[in-house]
């Protein structure tokens, strides 16, 4: 198929619920890719934080694909080793004691609002279910995990929503304080929004909402479905602010191409979901765990040092260029503020240049895999560098 057979079919079938972008992917290796004419891309995506490894890591494809011909399904009614190599591992790397597998990010999320819910029902009864979770904040699609979300336009349409959820603004220690009251159980943070636009959250706020929630034995979640599994330098986010939640929830990297969510927890949290309270039918799927453990493997202190260093090499170059405001963001998580050029301009024409780049809210998003060399990032920056420069004196970007 052709992009044009590729674009009309896939018009005519789905559900329009992605505004896609004029270019079919068909391959990729390391951090660029190929359209279905052979034209090539750097990625600063990564499947939107996805794609850790970038495509057609070796030792991924060969522990997956052996996996594939070894177990490929068996229910959680059975004890299998590979999940519950992963399970051991990411509770080492992460120093949370107990995991739940889930397929996405939002059901990770659905997770960690069940047990908090439960947590609190089991020591006080009902009446203490609320969820507190920050504006501007991006939790999911599911209809809790879109309520949790702290953004009006997504809580439109789909009435009713399900109760039992709040808001309150990011940053407002004092807000904070208000908002926790006797009905919450848990507080829902991401350490930097990312679809909320790259926004990482003050320490000083960390701080408070560890105290607070440690005070009225409120569970403390975080949200690292986007920041998780080394994407800001370290294994988790909340490493970067010292303050341990009580949960935490990741996906995206975890799965490097493959649907996998996980809810960690401490130990003391960690039997509050028992037989028939919560479970998944996929969820840690042997051939899944198997590229997950190779992830994992990858993540050793050097990488988590390495992908600090690139993400500076990036936001250094980034913060030269014309037309750019300002740079934020941590390790290879960054976001852009542009002076005034529309951020969704910039990436249709770096797409024509031969660059798949994001936007969030407003600004420019780069998620590129943590795989990237320098060689891949210099040759994204240069065509980001040149759009940003002619769109700058509003002149036309001709493809080269
Ligand atoms: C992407 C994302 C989610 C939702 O993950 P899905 O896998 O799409 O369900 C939840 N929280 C955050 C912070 C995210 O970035």
């Amino acid at each position: 198929m052709n992009f044009n057979d590729i674009k009309n079919t896939a018009d005519e079938y789905f559900m329009p619920t992605y505004a896609r972008f004029n270019t079919a992917i068909v391959s990729g290796q390391g951090a660029t890719l190929q359209d279905s004419d052979g034209k090539e891309y750097i990625d600063f995506t990564a499947g939107i934080a996805v794609n850790s490894l970038g495509y057609a890591h070796e030792g991924w494809v060969k522990a997956v694909s052996s996996q594939a011909g070894k177990l490929q399904h068996i229910s959680n009614l059975y004890y299998n080793p590979v999940q519950t190599d992963l399970a051991a591992e990411l509770c080492r790397k992460s120093g949370f004691d107990r995991i739940f597998f889930a397929n996405s990010g939002a059901e990770a999320n659905e997770c960690a609002i069940k047990l908090a819910r439960k947590y609190s029902f089991d020591r006080y009864g009902e009446g203490r279910g609320t969820i507190v979770s920050l504006v501007n904040s991006f939790h999911g699609r599911t209809l809790a995990t879109v309520t949790a979300t702290g953004q009006a336009e997504y809580h439109q349409y789909f009435h009713p929503f399900p109760e039992g959820f709040r808001y309150t603004p990011t940053n407002d220690i004092e807000a904070l304080e208000k908002a926790l009251d006797s009905s919450v159980c848990a507080l829902f943070i991401e350490i930097i929004q990312g679809e909320g636009g790259v926004l990482p959250i003050d320490s000083a706020f960390v701080e408070a909402a560890r105290a607070l929630c440690t005070e009225q034995d409120i569970l403390l979640v975080c949200d690292e479905v986007q920041t998780g599994i080394g994407r800001t330098g370290k294994f988790f986010a909340w490493e970067h602010y010292g303050q341990k939640p009580d949960i935490v929830t990741t996906a995206k990297g975890l799965g490097n191409c493959l649907p996998i969510g996980a809810c960690l927890c401490e130990e003391e949290f960690g039997r509050v979901l028992t037989p028939g309270t919560h479970g998944s039918t996929f969820g840690g799927n042997p051939i899944i765990c198997a590229g997950a453990l190779e992830v994992l493997r990858f993540l050793d202190d050097n990488k988590l040092y390495e992908i600090k260093a690139k993400g500076e090499y990036i936001k250094e170059k980034l913060e030269k260029f014309e037309g750019v405001d300002s740079v934020r963001g941590m390790g290879m998580m960054l976001g852009v503020k542009l002076k005034t050029i529309p951020a969704k301009e910039v990436v249709a024409q770096c797409i024509e240049n031969g660059l798949l780049i994001l936007t969030a809210k407003d600004c420019l998003r780069l998620l590129p895999p943590l795989v990237i060399t320098f060689d891949e990032i210099d040759q994204g920056l240069a065509i980001l560098e040149r759009v940003l420069a002619l769109k700058s004196n509003g002149e036309a970007v001709e493809k080269q």
